[in-house]
């Protein structure tokens, strides 16, 4: 080994031992001819001294950030007043006696030892040294903390880890699939997963009753919000169990973790609350809500039933709602703040936006002169509204004052610090629908994934209206983060093929795409279900970064780009011949990010 001891180990219990050290010039500075270095490996800082005139000093004095050195020295106690109580190494330093440069150091394109804010392009391309940096280092060992927690955990019940390929056959969670070009079977494809989802399921025919994976997953989506094409997943399936088993055991997984790999968050108490799809939507506006805070929608249709407010009354005649929220304290917005709000609750969908201020001096705001004081009486005895608040209420369809109030609720979420950053407010959404109507090619989509069980009792409804039909689904959601989805799947092949034909798959299809695992459910499928909560999302609250790529060593940026690598790039003519491709189009220069 080039060291006896790591950087970060070293206390007032070594004095006078001679250690070896090696790793990186965290920050060097002289002192009249004496020069200190705080020496860097991954498990911490020390100070190191070199006087001048000692043989080694040369060496040492030409070290610049970032260079790799080897040091042989003695542990000594710093002088009084010297000690750095910020630091576990702080009580001592080492005296030199011998320094090798192991290797130098380009100049940086930012620096490792401060926190500074640097394009994230230049980190991207330079991830190597960005990971360098205690925040980085920090997120890898967290995420480490946590992977290494549900494997032990699982372990310990029964569960076993399987890995399933990565080349396979197109498993549709909503996206595009990578596809993999096959040399030796000319215009074939494999297809990277979208999630393990049929292999975990065909796992549980198998007999595996109890399999989880760290699974890479990969997806080919529209280049929006805070995505990764390839991100990890703990993938994990259950035979012989109901939706419940499946959420105990996920509540209990997360209810030990929590505290173990990160001590500063606060959980909420198990057990957890469940919402269903519809009390999640009417309530938080949102089908993953943030329990941190109130602030809840009310709706308002029953009291403007005889209101002489032409929008309400235009809404409710054409079997909208009127709802509304109740914002603390923004009694007193200038018109110009209700302006910026009402442009925001358009762009949400919303027509427009009515408010009632509740003032000191009485009730002001764009719906005043149409709302009569016992219609305020009403809405303060619904929603506990007080004098002080801002009442925002949205005129429209159920979805569209639903999903306006929802982005307006965590607009105020942010703007007036309602959310506690260290709290972790889990819950579970259940009863989700099964379908989701695709407006744009006129056709039914599974809402969770086609693999998810119908409740049985909406069967009937497949021949009358699919969109009622709930399914067995269930996500876990966390301070407005779909953690994770899950479902109780189909393990009976008349239901899957069902399914398949609700979705406008033609038989050929059908055989073509899933002719595998309707055949395996002929087999004795015993029942079954499962869940897949996200790693990157998880780490990411857990060490509250802004995004997913913080907690992941080598992500793309978000035009699906490697910066570091430069990938995707082109391939050599003699290996698209061998893979029986010809690039047709091929742009003049492709964009760089
Ligand atoms: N395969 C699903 C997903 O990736 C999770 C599951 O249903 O277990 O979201």
């Amino acid at each position: 080994m080039y060291k006896t001891h790591t950087c970060g180990e070293l206390r007032a219990a070594h004095i006078g031992q001679t250690v070896t050290l090696a790793g990186w010039v965290h920050r060097q500075r002289d002192h009249g001819g004496v020069t200190f270095i705080d020496l860097r490996d991954r498990f911490g800082i020390v100070q190191i001294v070199a006087n001048p005139g000692e043989s080694h000093v040369n060496s040492i004095q030409d070290a610049r950030a970032e260079w790799v050195l080897q040091v042989t020295g003695v542990v000594r106690r710093r002088p009084d007043g010297a000690e750095n109580p910020n630091l576990p190494t702080g009580e001592i330093e080492i005296d030199v006696k011998n320094c090798e440069v192991l290797n130098p150091s380009k100049p940086l394109p930012f620096m490792i030892n401060k926190d500074e804010d640097t394009d994230e392009n230049v980190r991207l391309k330079y991830r190597y040294l960005d990971l360098r940096r205690e925040r980085l280092q920090n997120n890898l060992m967290l995420r480490h903390k946590v992977v290494k927690f549900m494997r032990d955990y699982l372990d310990e019940r029964g569960f076993i880890e399987v890995e399933t390929p990565m080349l396979f056959k197109t498993t549709p969670e909503g996206a595009r699939d990578y596809l993999v070009p096959s040399r030796v079977h000319a215009g074939s494809f494999y297809a990277l997963p979208q999630s393990p989802q049929q292999l975990k399921q065909l796992l549980m025919v198998a007999g595996v009753e109890r399999y989880f994976q760290i699974a890479r997953c990969f997806r080919d989506e529209d280049l929006r919000g805070d995505r990764q094409p390839e991100f990890t997943q703990l993938d994990l399936e259950m035979s012989y169990v109901h939706r419940d088993d499946v959420l105990d055991m996920m509540e209990g997984l997360f209810t030990a973790m929590i505290p173990a790999v990160a001590p500063q968050k606060r959980l909420i108490s198990s057990p957890w609350l469940k919402l269903t799809y519809f009390e999640a939507v009417d309530t938080y506006g949102s089908d993953k809500p943030d329990l941190r805070f109130g602030l809840k929608l009310y709706d308002a249709s029953q009291v403007f039933a005889n209101s002489s407010f032409m929008v309400f009354q235009n809404t409710l005649k054409s079997g909208g709602v009127i709802k509304f929220i109740a914002v603390p304290g923004c009694a007193e917005y200038t018109r110009k703040e209700v302006d910026d709000l009402t442009t925001f609750a358009k762009e949400q969908g919303a027509k427009g936006l009515a408010t009632l201020a509740l003032t000191a001096e009485g009730v002001k705001g764009t719906a005043q002169k149409f709302i009569s004081p016992e219609e305020v009486s009403a809405l303060k005895e619904i929603s506990g509204a007080k004098e002080g608040d801002l009442i925002l209420f949205v005129a429209d369809s159920k979805n569209v004052a639903n999903k306006t109030l929802g982005a307006l609720r965590l607009l105020f979420r942010d703007r007036l610090n309602l959310a506690d950053k260290s709290v972790m407010a889990f819950a579970w959404v259940v009863d989700f629908p099964m379908f989701e109507w695709n407006e744009e090619d006129k056709k039914w989509d599974a809402a969770h994934h086609p693999f998810t069980m119908p409740k049985l009792e909406d069967l009937p409804k497949f021949e009358t209206n699919p969109a009622e039909i709930l399914s067995d689904a269930y996500d876990m959601v966390c301070n407005g983060y779909e953690l994770a989805s899950g479902s109780i799947r189909i393990h009976r092949r008349d239901i899957q093929l069902k399914i398949f034909q609700l979705l406008g798959l033609k038989d050929d299809d059908i055989q073509l795409k899933f002719g595998h695992i309707l055949e395996a459910f002929e087999y004795g499928a015993p029942p079954h279900g499962g869940i897949a909560p996200g790693i990157d999302r998880l780490c990411m609250l857990l060490a509250d970064e802004p995004n997913i790529r913080e907690v992941i060593a080598f992500p793309k940026n978000q035009a699906a780009r490697d910066l570091m690598a430069d990938a995707p790039s082109s391939a050599t003519d003699k290996q698209l011949k061998e893979l029986h491709i010809r690039v047709v189009d091929k742009p003049a220069e492709t964009p760089k990010a």
